[in-house]
């Protein structure tokens, strides 16, 4: 047995904690350099506000409507995230964090009559203790708790698509057959975990619209017209389980840090910051998964859409010599590349760094070997866990008091960095010590 926890509205539900006055009205958060809606508040869906509205275009709501708009924060989000997360584990003895607002329980050895019970309490539990509100769904495969969750988070909207008592909580396995048969004729199959558009359009060509009908197909058939993959979710709405759960994830095999400049950047000592904060970011996101890197690739790019610059895009592959997980090796690499690349009187928007060729980095290899050209040291065994410490004290420091607060020559300081549009950021509540709030309002 499955179940998935699910935070509402989660990036609006994050500031509303904190912002109590923004509840009950249309709040909408902006994706990195203020462009668009990439979150919404129900009242926001309401007035008609899709996702991936530009700002501009919507803009005008705030005065017509009360519509509030802010720009993201990450360090936010990703610190309730966890506090969701931690709370949501006690449900039962398996966790797979699927995203920052939704994790899947293993539920194996709970006793069936008490899930509902539990799972309303792990509901009141993540809400009362970090102010989420959050919806839970239970069944016996994946793709049934997704689903659950789905009727769960829809059953008190209006019109009303499902029965209110299977709002918030919605237990599968608490169903006989008949009252699974009525939800699922009244689901669409576009509604269900992993069937994209595309597909779903396609279906409903064929007359397939609602999950009932769906069932109805014979599964070699669905395999022979669709795809295997269609298959094991059509298994998988049958009750039996194909999708396991993934606790471990394994680590990424690529990591990457770009970003879109709020403003077009010319100087090469701008472009060498913003190089350096992306490098020192992946470094960074590196050590955290233990991996260490053997490839550096570099890109800045003009934009595509601002007429009248002279288009230009290029992209540096840097292999090293030794795979590091050294900051300095990888910034000092990314540095190298962009002299190659940098071009005067060019207006980059965009650029990034990328790490590539990872692989594991056992406790034995206690520091990397720098062979690069420009920091050659021959590293004694003293060396190379001093430098292994120095790297553990860079992302103490990080995780303590935010990135930027040390940093590596060419880049700026925090409060001087590279500039991202970013005007209606909240505080940083639970993470700066300075932004603690001392009173809600
Ligand atoms: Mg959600």
């Amino acid at each position: 047995m499955f179940a998935l926890v699910d935070g509402n509205n989660f990036y609006c539900s994050c500031e509303r904690v904190f912002q109590p006055r923004l509840q009950g009205r249309p709040l909408v958060v902006l994706s990195n350099n203020d462009g668009c809606a990439i979150a919404r508040s129900e009242e926001a869906k309401a007035l008609g506000i899709a996702m991936g509205a530009p700002y501009f275009q919507i803009k005008h709501l705030e005065k017509t409507a009360g519509l509030t708009a802010l720009s993201t924060n990450f360090t936010l989000y990703g610190d309730m995230s966890n506090r969701m997360m931690e709370v949501a584990a006690l449900l039962g003895p398996e966790q797979e964090i699927y995203s920052i607002d939704e994790c899947f329980i293993g539920l194996h050895g709970i006793a069936a009559d008490t899930l509902t019970a539990r799972a309303w309490r792990t509901h009141r539990q993540i809400a009362q203790w970090t102010g989420i509100p959050n919806c839970i769904g239970i069944g016996p495969t994946k793709t049934l708790a997704k689903l659950a969750n789905h009727i769960a988070k829809t059953a008190d909207r209006k019109p009303k698509p499902y029965p209110h008592i299977l709002a918030k909580v919605c237990n599968f396995a608490a169903m006989n057959e008949q009252q699974k048969a009525y939800l699922f004729a009244k689901t669409a199959i576009g509604d269900v975990w992993g069937i994209g558009r595309r597909i779903a359009r396609q279906l409903q060509t064929e007359g397939v619209c609602s999950i009932a009908d769906f069932l109805q197909l014979n599964a070699a058939t669905v395999r022979k017209r669709w795809s295997v993959v269609l298959e094991t979710t059509w298994h998988e709405l049958h009750g039996q389980p194909c999708l396991q759960l993934d606790n471990q994830p394994g680590p990424k095999q690529q990591i990457a840090f770009t970003r879109s400049f709020g403003q077009p950047v010319t100087s090469q000592a701008e472009l060498a910051s913003a190089i350096t904060t992306f490098a020192t970011r992946a470094a960074h996101k590196l050590r955290q998964q233990h991996s260490q890197t053997s490839q550096v690739v570099v890109f800045a790019r003009t934009s595509p859409f601002r007429q009248g610059d002279t288009p230009y895009a290029r992209t540096i592959v840097t292999p090293l010599l030794s795979p590091t997980n050294d900051t300095r090796a990888i910034v000092g690499a990314a540095l190298v590349a962009l002299q190659q690349l940098y071009r005067p009187h060019i207006r980059y928007c965009k650029a990034g760094v990328l790490l590539l060729g990872l692989t594991e980095r056992y406790a034995s290899q206690s520091a990397p070997q720098m062979e690069l050209e420009w920091e050659a040291p021959l590293e004694s065994t003293s060396q190379k866990a001093r430098q292994q410490r120095l790297m553990t004290a860079l992302d103490a420091m990080a995780n303590r008091f935010g990135h930027g607060t040390v940093v590596l020559g060419p880049q700026l300081s925090a409060n001087q960095q590279w500039p991202m549009r970013q005007a209606r950021q909240s505080p940083c509540y639970t993470t700066r010590l300075s932004d603690i709030p001392l009173a809600i309002m």
